[in-house]
C-alpha cells in the first residue's frame, strides 16, 4: 500500500549505454543461475554424512562431567527430541552438529540433572514452620496439625509450584516425592517441565486426601491408572513407614504395587525411636528385617533415611536389591542418626541422596548443598576425611539417584541414547575460582544457587537464570498468603 503512495519515476531516456546494461544484467541472471546449479550439484555430490546433522540444542565449551566416564575438559553435548545423541569433545561434536539453539558454557560444567531420591514437594509452604525441635513434638504439634488444617488440592498445587522453581532454579530434573493429593502433584511436576516418581500416600490415620484406608487404595489405583506410561511422571505407592502401617496393611501395598507395576517408596529406620517401636510389634526384629519377613522387599522398593541400618539389615537391602535415599540434612536437623553410607555403598546399595521435605527438616532443596552435606557427615561419622569424595557425593546426586529410583537406563550420567536432562553450573564466581578440581568446586566451594540452565527431557526450564515454566512472582504471592492462613489455622 506505502509503495502506491510514492510517485513512479519517469524512465530516464534510452541512450546508447542502455543496451549494455541489459547485457549486463542478462549476464549477472545467469551467473546467478549457473551458481545455484552449482550449488544443487555440488550438495547433491556431498555427502549427506558430512553435513552438520541438525539437532535441537547444543551444549559447547563445557567442561562435562558425563558421571559415566572421565569428565571432558573442552566437551558438547547435542541434543534431539529430549534424547542425547552426542556427547564428546567439542572439537569433534560441534563439527556434525548444527543446532536451533546453541549455549555456550566457557568456564562452566555441564552435568546430568540432579535427583532428589526423597521429598515431600508440597511442605515447601510449611518451609521453616518449627525448627529446633524434637521430631514427635515437631510431627504432632505442628507438622500434623497444620497438615490437617490446610493440606488441599490448591495447597499442593503451589506447594509444588513453588517447589519446582526452586529445583529447577537450583538444577535438580528428578524427585522422589510422598504427599497427599498426588494426582495434583504429578500435574504441576509435568507442567513445570520436571521427572518425578510420585508416590501417594497410605498411613494408618486419616489422611488430608483420604480418610479411610479403602480410601487410600482407590485413590493409588486411580493414581497409578492415570499416569502410569507417562514420559515423565513414574507414579508410585507410598506407604509412611513400618511403624505407621500395619503388617497387613503393608502387604496389601506389596501386593498392589506387584499387580499395578509401580515402586514402593518407604520412611525405614528413620530414628531409634522408630526401631523401637517396631521391635516392640515385631517381636525384637529391626524395620528392615521386619519388612523382608513379610515378603515386603524386592528391587522396586526405596528407603528414605535408613540411618539405623545394621551390618545384617545392609546385606538383606543389598540382597533384596532396594534403593536408599540418605537424607544427611533432615538427618541432622532432626538428630535422627548418621546413616552408615559408606559401608552401604560398599556392599553395593543404590544409594542416592534427598532433601526431605523443607518443613524443619532441611530447610531447602538444594542438592549441591545435599551433596556437601552427606561428605561432611560421612567423614565426621568415620574420622577419615577419605571417607567419601567430593566425585562420590555428586555421583549419589546423579547417577546413585537413578539406580536407586530404577531410572539409571534412562538418566543419571550423560550419555548417547539417555534422556536429555543436563545442568550447566557457572563456576565463574569469586566463590568458585580458581578451579583445581572441576567436583570439588562444585561440591565444596558453590551451592545450587551456580545453577545458571536446567533441561529436562530435552526441554529448557531455565536460561541464564531465568525460570521459563513457573510464574515465580505469582508462586511467591501465593506462598506468603499461605504462611498467613497457616500461621492463623495453627492459633
Ligand atoms: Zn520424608
Amino acid at each position: 500500500m506505502m509503495r502506491d503512495l510514492v510517485p513512479s519515476r519517469p524512465l530516464p531516456d534510452p541512450s546508447p549505454s542502455e543496451p549494455a546494461l541489459s547485457e549486463r544484467r542478462r549476464r549477472e541472471s545467469n551467473g546467478r543461475l549457473r551458481m545455484t546449479l552449482a550449488l544443487i550439484v555440488a550438495l547433491l555430490a556431498f555427502p549427506l554424512s558430512a553435513a552438520p546433522r541438525k539437532v535441537d540444542i547444543l551444549i559447547t565449551g563445557g567442561t562435562v562431567l558425563t558421571m559415566a566416564g572421565p569428565n571432558i575438559e573442552r566437551g558438547s553435548v547435542a541434543i534431539e527430541n529430549g534424547e542425547i545423541v552426542a556427547v564428546g569433545p567439542s572439537e569433534n561434536v560441534d563439527q556434525n552438529y548444527s543446532a536451533k539453539t546453541t549455549i555456550r558454557a566457557g568456564g562452566m560444567a555441564v552435568l546430568p540433572g540432579f535427583v532428589n531420591a526423597h521429598t515431600h514437594i508440597p511442605m515447601t509452604l510449611f518451609r521453616g514452620i518449627a525448627d529446633d525441635r524434637d521430631l514427635m513434638d515437631w510431627l504432632t504439634h505442628y507438622i500434623f496439625p497444620a497438615e490437617a488444617k490446610n493440606v488441599t488440592p490448591d495447597f499442593v498445587k503451589w506447594g509444588t509450584r513453588l517447589g519446582a522453581a526452586e529445583m529447577i532454579a537450583s538444577g535438580t530434573t528428578t524427585f522422589a516425592d510422598m504427599y497427599y493429593f498426588e494426582s495434583d502433584i504429578a500435574r504441576e511436576t509435568k507442567a513445570a517441565g520436571l521427572r518425578g516418581v510420585l508416590g501417594t500416600t497410605f498411613i494408618d490415620f486419616p489422611a488430608p486426601d483420604n480418610k479411610t484406608w479403602d480410601a487410600a487404595v482407590d485413590t493409588a489405583r486411580k493414581f497409578v491408572r492415570e499416569w502410569k506410561g507417562d514420559r515423565l511422571i513414574t507414579p508410585a505407592l507410598a506407604p509412611h513407614a513400618p511403624f505407621t502401617v500395619s503388617k497387613e496393611h503393608l502387604q496389601q501395598v506389596r501386593a498392589l504395587a506387584t499387580e499395578l507395576g509401580a515402586p514402593i517408596l518407604i520412611h525405614v529406620s528413620e530414628t531409634k525411636d522408630e526401631q523401637k517401636q517396631v521391635a516392640e510389634r515385631s517381636g525384637g526384629m529391626t524395620p528392615t528385617a521386619y519388612l523382608d519377613s513379610i515378603g515386603f522387599l524386592g528391587d522396586d522398593v526405596v528407603f528414605a533415611h535408613g540411618v539405623w541400618l545394621s551390618a545384617d539389615d545392609i546385606r538383606t537391602v543389598a540382597q533384596r536389591k532396594v534403593g536408599v535415599a540418605h537424607c544427611p540434612e533432615s538427618n541432622s536437623m532432626l538428630a535422627s542418626g548418621i546413616a552408615p553410607v559408606v559401608d552401604m555403598r560398599a556392599a553395593g546399595i543404590d544409594v542416592g541422596l534427598g532433601t526431605d521435605g523443607p518443613a524443619g527438616s532441611n530447610n531447602n532443596l538444594d542438592m549441591v548443598e545435599e551433596a556437601a552435606s552427606a561428605a561432611r557427615l560421612q567423614k565426621i561419622a568415620k574420622m577419615d576425611p577419605k571417607a567419601i569424595s567430593a566425585r562420590g557425593v555428586l555421583e549419589m546426586a546423579t547417577i546413585g539417584g537413578a539406580r536407586a529410583l530404577n531410572l539409571a537406563d534412562r538418566i543419571g550420567t550423560l550419555e548417547t541414547g539417555k534422556r536429555a536432562d543436563v545442568i550447566i553450573v557457572d563456576l565463574e564466581q569469586p566463590k568458585t575460582q580458581p578451579v583445581y578440581s572441576v567436583e570439588s568446586a562444585i561440591v565444596y566451594a558453590a551451592s545450587g544457587s551456580a545453577v545458571v540452565t536446567t533441561i529436562c527431557d530435552g526441554r529448557i526450564l531455565m536460561r541464564h537464570r531465568n525460570i521459563l515454566t513457573v510464574n515465580v512472582p505469582e508462586t511467591l504471592r501465593k506462598a506468603k498468603e499461605y504462611r498467613d492462613k497457616v500461621l492463623a489455622s495453627l492459633k
